[in-house]
């Protein structure tokens, strides 16, 4: 109930814009071929301690696509062709070529090189990144596709978990002000779970942040809670007697252990309130790049469904350009100074940092979506902050215009990322039903 923290939008408006409008649309548009074949690398080493092993977790598995299931466009001979957009791939070509020009950069650079150099290198798209994208080129890639390999509960926890989560939230978001006792998930407490300053410590500390703090905090925690929503909502419930197999279905004790006020300390709606706003985000990333994903020919080599594919994205941009109260980018790094530029920075190195992170997590079904959630939330971050490089009012010149550009593997984690959280919010909308129903029994 109420409104979301740090947006001028209600909890119930917003429930109702994405329960009626925008998830039965995406619901369709995720199944489409364009959306469903990610290509992803589940196999990059954890930079940042030894592996955890592999994860022996029957439901952690991810079903990976054999040519033969994908699409015309996507197979082998193919892959080169779709790498980047039409228009980036014309002008990685005429870059390219005035890179063999120049004879390429070396050590006896001069300086006019210098200067062209700088200009090329304003294509590399890994540098508005907020996330550290996987190699195209790397032979670990391989095609997953989503609808078949579904977000659910895996039965992945303790220390492995609590390690990404700790370090993401420990050393990964903003430091609060002034620092608060150890907490953490009761079974973590003892000699190391002492220093674990969790998510919940960092939500108390909210109020000492400043704005763009406070965004990294519940960008991250909203993640959190969706993930934590769909585990609960497909969940695997065994067979009422015992015998025979279970289903997936929402787990009403789920739910309430890790929202419900009481047994949250009274953090549980404040995470649920997170995952509103992270949801405005992302919707706002897509009502601000409408333009440019409007001109996309969402190329799969079957003419008609990649018709059908750009008529249900213009006609789902239409829908998210119509609410009212989209989160306002402009309020954050404000001022061409330096402390903002140092702010921006920060944000971007800790949010490439969560991006790698999820090469450590140990288990392969948590992975993918980890990695599509978090790629999905760095495009939403490189098109709010890459300035107005997309509005028809832009004052930014043609070139620069011409040079935002995004890969197919950033839409495609955009949409599903978006995709997750609408999905999350309707799965909240049916366990406040379930729990009325339960209580009033
Ligand atoms: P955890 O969820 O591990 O949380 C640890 C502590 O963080 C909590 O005690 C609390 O203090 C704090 N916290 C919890 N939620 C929030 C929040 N929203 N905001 C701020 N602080 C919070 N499991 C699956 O079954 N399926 C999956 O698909 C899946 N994907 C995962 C993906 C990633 C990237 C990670 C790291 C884990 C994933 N997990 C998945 C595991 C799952 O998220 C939990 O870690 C696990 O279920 C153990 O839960 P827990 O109750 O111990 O608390």
């Amino acid at each position: 109930k109420g409104e979301v923290d740090d947006c001028s939008c209600k909890i119930e408006s917003l429930d109702s814009f994405n329960n009626l409008k925008i998830f039965p649309r995406l619901h369709s548009l995720l199944n489409k071929d364009y959306f469903r074949f990610f290509k992803v690398n589940l196999k990059r080493p954890c930079p940042f301690w030894g592996d955890d092993g592999r994860c022996a977790l029957r439901d952690c598995h991810v079903d990976k696509c054999s040519e033969d299931q994908l699409p015309p466009g996507y197979k082998e001979s193919k892959q080169e062709e779709n790498k980047y957009t039409k228009e980036a791939q014309e002008q990685l070509h005429t870059d390219c070529k005035e890179q063999k020009e120049l004879g390429g950069i070396d050590k006896t650079i001069s300086s006019e090189d210098r200067e062209s150099f700088k200009s090329w290198s304003k294509y590399d798209d890994a540098q508005d990144n907020f996330c550290e994208l996987d190699d195209d080129n790397s032979a670990d890639m391989e095609y997953v596709d989503l609808t078949l390999n579904p977000e659910r509960y895996t039965g992945y926890k303790g220390e492995s978990a609590w390690r990404i989560w700790r370090t993401i939230y420990q050393e990964n978001c903003f430091k609060p002000d002034t620092p608060v006792p150890g907490y953490g998930p009761a079974e973590a407490r003892g000699a190391e779970g002492k220093a674990l300053q969790s998510g919940l410590d960092l939500m108390r500390s909210l109020k000492g942040m400043c704005l763009e703090k406070r965004v990294f905090f519940r960008m991250i925690s909203g993640l959190h809670t969706s993930i934590n929503v769909h585990l609960s909502a497909k969940n695997y419930l065994p067979a009422a007697n015992g015998y025979g197999k279970g289903t997936w279905g929402p787990n009403v004790e789920e739910f309430q252990k890790r929202f419900d006020p009481e047994t949250t300390n009274g953090e549980g709606p404040q995470r649920l309130k997170n995952l509103y706003f992270t949801y405005l985000v992302e919707l706002r990333a897509l009502a601000k790049a409408a333009p440019y994903l409007e001109q996309e020919d969402f190329f799969t080599g079957d003419e008609k469904e990649d018709n059908e594919t750009r008529n249900a994205v213009k006609d789902l941009l239409k829908i998210i350009k119509s609410f009212p109260d989209q989160f306002d980018e402009s309020r954050l790094f404000q001022g061409n100074n330096k402390e903002a530029q140092q702010l921006k920075e920060e944000f971007r190195k800790l949010f490439r940092n969560i991006s790698v992170i999820m090469d450590c997590v140990g288990c392969d079904k948590c992975k993918l979506w980890g990695k599509t959630q978090t790629q999905g939330m760095g495009t939403a971050l490189k098109i709010l902050f890459s300035g107005d490089t997309m509005g028809p009012d832009s004052t930014v010149d043609a070139q620069q215009k011409k040079n935002f550009q995004l890969r197919r593997s950033e839409i495609v984690s955009l949409f599903n990322a978006f995709g997750r959280l609408s999905t999350s919010i309707k799965e909240v909308d049916v366990f406040r039903q379930l729990i009325k129903e339960k209580d009033s029994t």
